[in-house]
């Protein structure tokens, strides 16, 4: 080997992997199993110390699932990673070792509308207070910060308008405040984006997105990127004073720079319980395989469908950060410069009907809530994923009742096009 470090589509494929020693399987094997067998009794019991590394049982952690953390730890340029059942229970998992009830954490308001949801109803009765802050407006986080904030968490690119986030700077009120950063970098992907390179500290993925790509699987990741000092000030407890249930071990002593990650999964994965199946694990990391491939793919059709909106006389609006003339080019330039993901909305001319009625015409692109699948995707976020929203928080949130939302896929950009077209109408 020479000592060239990887690139990253070389990483996308290689790394965490070796051929199984058993068997000499070149892909990962799913070990689909609950359990595994310890040597004897010594074995057992450092295992659960947290003495040694070793598998015990599939919630805590799993070899397939094991190659998964690698990979994406590898990818994001973190120090350790663990994957979970969903991008959400990522979210909760994190929060869970860093809020203590009554405290708060400061959330940029530009957000997946499910995150919307948890952040303000579920997390409340944990007693976990959000307080809202405007990307576009940095001194906005700035002034949210109290004694109580905990941490700060925001989207790279964020839903559902693909804008993008000015990392750098939310990272600067962060650092200042001595809290971590969390970005969720579900719709960049590392490849468009690495938030650590940027001044995050923690990063959490719906893998559920374009890191599996193919959407046949869900599952989420928490990126540890061993940045931050939580020995500080007493304020993240979890981290830095003795744990009851590991024998009154400090993870952060004891685990330095990949200490989060680890009490993601014996504080939070262990007893909150949301294990990823390591046969999702398996869909995923295939998935990851490509990532670089299909990414450039969804990025340049994007691009083109977003161009061919601009020119129609039907649309109001396209808000896409990849477009020359779009308020956040400038930052799409810095931070994404491969392209500017492939999520992005447009407003249309006849309001509300008009998006309903697209929606209803559409045939290759497909009406559902999801995005980053290989296949082109729509939705109307307004009476759908942002809906519990009231008027106001909806178009502060960049999901007015005139809005229609565009997950391009993989497809050929021509016949994207073609759909859009009909669809739109004389
Ligand atoms: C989908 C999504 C989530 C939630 O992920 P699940 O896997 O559906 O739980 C979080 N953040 C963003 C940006 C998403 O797109």
């Amino acid at each position: 080997m020479s000592d060239r470090l990887p690139g990253f589509s070389t990483l996308a494929v290689h790394a965490g992997a070796q051929p199984d020693p058993t068997t000499g399987a070149r892909a990962t094997p799913i070990y689909q199993t609950t359990s595994f067998v310890f040597n004897d009794a010594d074995h057992a019991a450092s295992l659960f110390g947290l003495q040694a590394f070793g598998n015990i049982y599939t919630r805590i952690g799993n070899p397939t699932n094991a190659v998964l953390e690698e990979r994406v730890a590898a990818l994001e340029g973190g120090t350790a990673a663990l994957a979970v059942a969903s991008g959400h229970a990522a979210q909760v998992v994190v929060l869970q070792q860093l809020l203590q009830p009554g405290d708060e954490f400061i959330a940029a308001r530009k957000l997946y509308g499910g995150s919307i949801n948890q952040f303000t109803h579920a997390f409340k009765s944990f007693g976990w207070n959000v307080v809202w802050a405007d990307s576009d407006d940095i001194a906005s986080f700035e002034r949210a910060v109290t004694p109580r904030t905990k941490a700060i968490f925001i989207e790279s690119i964020a839903n559902p308008g693909g804008s993008i986030t000015d990392i750098e700077a939310v990272s600067t009120v962060a650092r200042k405040a001595g809290v971590p950063l969390i970005v969720d970098n579900t719709l960049a992907s590392p490849y468009l984006i690495r938030p650590i390179d940027h001044g995050a500290d923690i990063v959490v993925h719906s893998l559920t997105k374009f890191l599996g790509g193919h959407g046949n699987s869900l599952g989420g990741i928490i990126v540890d990127a061993g940045t931050f000092d939580w020995s500080t000030g007493g304020k993240y407890p979890m981290l830095s004073e003795p744990r009851p249930e590991y024998h009154g071990i400090r993870l952060q002593e004891t685990f330095g720079n990949f200490a989060f990650a680890i009490a993601c999964r014996v504080l939070g994965l262990r007893d909150l319980g949301p294990a990823l199946s390591p046969f999702n694990a398996f869909m995923i990391l295939t998935g990851i395989e490509t990532l670089p491939l299909r990414m450039q793919k969804h990025c340049d059709n994007a691009k083109a469908v977003a161009e061919f909106l601009a020119g129609h006389p039907a649309v109001a609006s396209v808000s896409y950060a990849g477009l020359a003339s779009d308020k956040y080019n400038r930052l799409a330039r810095k931070y994404a410069p491969k392209g500017a993901g492939a999520v992005f909305t447009f407003s249309l001319k006849g309001g509300y009907d008009a998006g309903v009625s697209l929606v209803s015409k559409l045939q290759l692109f497909s009406h559902l809530a999801n995005v980053g699948d290989t296949r082109s995707l729509v939705i109307h976020p307004a009476s759908t994923t942002h809906s519990q929203l009231d008027d106001a928080a909806k178009v502060k949130s960049g999901a007015g009742p005139d809005v229609v939302r565009l997950s391009i896929g993989i497809e050929d950009k021509e016949d994207l096009i073609a759909d859009l077209e009909q669809a739109l109408g004389a």
